[in-house]
């Protein structure tokens, strides 16, 4: 039996070891069974009760105990042991920024080029168009403004393409690829997640075949964000890396699930990645008609090429990602575009700079505004208009944003066609074919650790698995899958072998560059409405090392704490 102090103590303990990583999963049955043990014998209040947060903790937040064992992982950034910086800490690939900065800043360009695309093989792709996790938890934001992390991997990636530098950190690369292996994997898609899984797969020696349905690889980086953010040759470019490292690509080649039966019996592992690309219908009255379209849809028709006939005036419904992008193409094709959404501004999840851009383009957006019915034309056959209820902001819902609340009252907007984009979800019917099982929130289910599905061998990653996300997001799930993959099928823990380490300044700036974070330059207003060239032109110079200068250098912990 415990005494009550030496019982909380002990408890305390396991905590910490927790929170240090030093723990085991057996860390977690000890304390709760400690838990019980003080909270069943104690006489006091105190012990009755003292017991009660680990325990409930532990009951809803399992997950949470379990990443910081298993993976090393705080997701809230506060245990400090466990993350090099807050910056590395959110950023989905866990990139060593301050690593990258600060040799960039040296002025060695290779070796920050190296340290990068060892954890993200798309640096200038993903520096485009990144939600920017790792400007979350940035603790110069406590000053003035987050560091451009991502801005400046951008740039770095962009002044090395091409050049012999960048030849020889690529082909240093390949040289330190493993042994063949001799077993071969499949990865079936080759969006974001898929294409890193592969990416580490064949550098750690195995045999790798990527299908994917399209002509092309990159998924919705590809076919979905709009070339004016994401410019066609710099994908291409980043992508060619995973040809010259040997994987192999079978395009126009869609996956069924008779082709998982047999490849399962041949092969060492199999990798679903195929995104979340059903959208999400409109369900209201008219959504047949002729020139009633889908978001995604009509960016996959921009992005092949073809012509979708809008007319002139366009509607577009929704305030996420694929609304913003659909209604910016449509202003470039020559629509006077209005967007829809049924809450606030402030409660858009599109990225805020997305939405800044598509107002000054010229993007009309109507505010608490829900589609209600599709107005037919007179032959009954095609969108005139679009009705749409009035809403005003309730309280608070499930999501912490205002509810709205329909007013009774009602109004037509006239258009010649509709862009629906309200989400997307993972084509359950499909999935459930390849014999995978869904989670009540209708994504694959997969072990969190692993990303192995109930099928032995077969993995599943990406939007596919968390559900809509962000491109970097779907990486971090095909570095998860391959590290696990490479486990199985080596027995060892190999994947350190992939990040050596790199030597740069480890010096507490003591006079940080001062100021917020550095203007980054934009196409003429006039020129962008043109055509589909890239708006933003990134930092200059002598931004990108400023940036690198703004940086706390939180990661040395032990000379900041003097
Ligand atoms: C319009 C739009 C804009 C976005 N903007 C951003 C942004 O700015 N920043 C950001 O971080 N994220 C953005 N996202 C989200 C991001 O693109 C996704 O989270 C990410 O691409 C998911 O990667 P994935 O590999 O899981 O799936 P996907 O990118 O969807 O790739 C899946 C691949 O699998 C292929 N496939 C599907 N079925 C089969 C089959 N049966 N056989 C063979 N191949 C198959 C598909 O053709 C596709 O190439 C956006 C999404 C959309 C739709
Ligand atoms: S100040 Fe530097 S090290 Fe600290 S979180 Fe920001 S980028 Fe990372
Ligand atoms: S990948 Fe995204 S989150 Fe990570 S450092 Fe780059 S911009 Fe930040």
């Amino acid at each position: 039996m415990h005494s009550l102090p030496e019982g909380l103590s002990q408890a305390l303990k396991m905590l910490q070891d927790i929170a240090a990583g030093k723990a085991s999963l057996d860390t977690l049955n000890q304390a709760r069974e400690l838990g019980m043990v003080i909270k069943d014998s104690a006489l006091c209040g105190l012990g009755q009760t003292g017991p009660n947060p680990l325990l409930t903790t532990l009951n809803y937040f399992l997950q949470e105990y379990e990443e910081h064992i298993r993976d090393k992982y705080c997701d809230a950034g506060v245990c400090q042991e466990l993350f090099l910086a807050p910056c590395e800490n959110s950023c989905p690939l866990h990139m060593n920024i301050p690593a990258y900065l600060s040799l960039f800043e040296a002025g060695k360009i290779s070796a920050a080029f190296e340290s990068i695309i060892r954890e993200n093989f798309l640096p200038a792709s993903i520096g485009r168009i990144c939600h920017f996790h790792c400007k979350l938890r940035c603790r110069r934001e406590d000053i003035d403004t987050p560091v451009a992390q991502g801005e400046v991997h951008r740039y770095i990636a962009d002044i090395i393409r091409g050049t012999k530098k960048e030849e020889k950190v690529r082909k240093q690369i390949t040289k330190e690829k493993l042994p063949s292996s001799g077993k071969s994997v499949i990865v079936i898609g080759a969006g974001p997640a898929g294409l890193t899984a592969a990416y580490y797969l064949i550098r750690l020696g195995h045999k790798i075949t990527v299908y994917e349905q399209s002509s092309q690889a990159g998924g919705i980086l590809r076919w979905g964000i709009p070339a004016y953010r994401l410019p066609r040759d710099i994908l291409k470019h980043e992508i060619e890396f995973l040809h010259k490292l040997g994987v192999k690509f079978i395009f126009n080649k869609k996956v069924l699930p008779a082709d998982i039966i047999s490849w399962k019996k041949k092969h060492a592992a199999l990798i679903i990645a195929t995104g979340a690309y059903k959208e999400i219908p409109l369900a209201i009255p008219g959504e047949n008609l002729k020139g009633v379209f889908s978001g995604s849809h009509f960016l996959k028709s921009v992005a092949v090429g073809k012509k979708t006939a809008l007319g002139r005036k366009v509607v577009v419904i929704g305030g996420g990602n694929v609304a913003i992008d659909a209604a910016r193409s449509a202003l470039r094709l020559g629509a006077e575009v209005t967007l829809v959404y049924r809450r606030q501004e402030e409660d858009m999840p599109a990225n805020r700079m997305e939405i800044a851009d598509a107002k000054l383009e010229g993007v009309k957006i109507l505010f608490m505004r829900s589609p209600k019915e599709i107005v037919a034309s007179s032959s009954g056959k095609k969108v005139k208009g679009l009705k749409l209820s009035v809403m005003q902001a309730g309280f608070c819902d499930s999501s912490g944003r205002k509810k709205p609340l329909d007013t009774g009252k009602t109004e037509v907007l006239p258009c010649d066609s509709m862009l629906f984009a309200i989400g997307e979800r993972v084509d359950g019917e499909f999935v459930k074919k390849f014999g995978l099982e869904l989670t009540p929130y209708k994504t694959v289910k997969a072990d969190p650790f692993t990303l192995e599905t109930g099928i032995k061998g077969v993995y599943a990653g990406g939007d596919m698995v968390t559900g809509p996300g962000t491109a970097v997001q779907a990486m971090a799930q095909g570095k998860r899958i391959a590290e696990a993959v490479d486990r199985n099928l080596s027995g060892k823990d190999r994947f350190k072998l992939l990040y050596p380490d790199f030597d740069y300044d480890k010096v507490v700036p003591l006079n940080p560059e001062p100021g917020t974070k550095s203007k980054i330059g934009t196409l003429n207003l006039k020129v962008r409405l043109k055509g589909f060239s890239e708006v933003s032109k990134g930092l200059i110079l002598a931004q990108a090392k400023r940036e690198c200068r703004r940086c706390l250098r939180c990661d040395l912990k032990e000379e900041s704490s003097i």
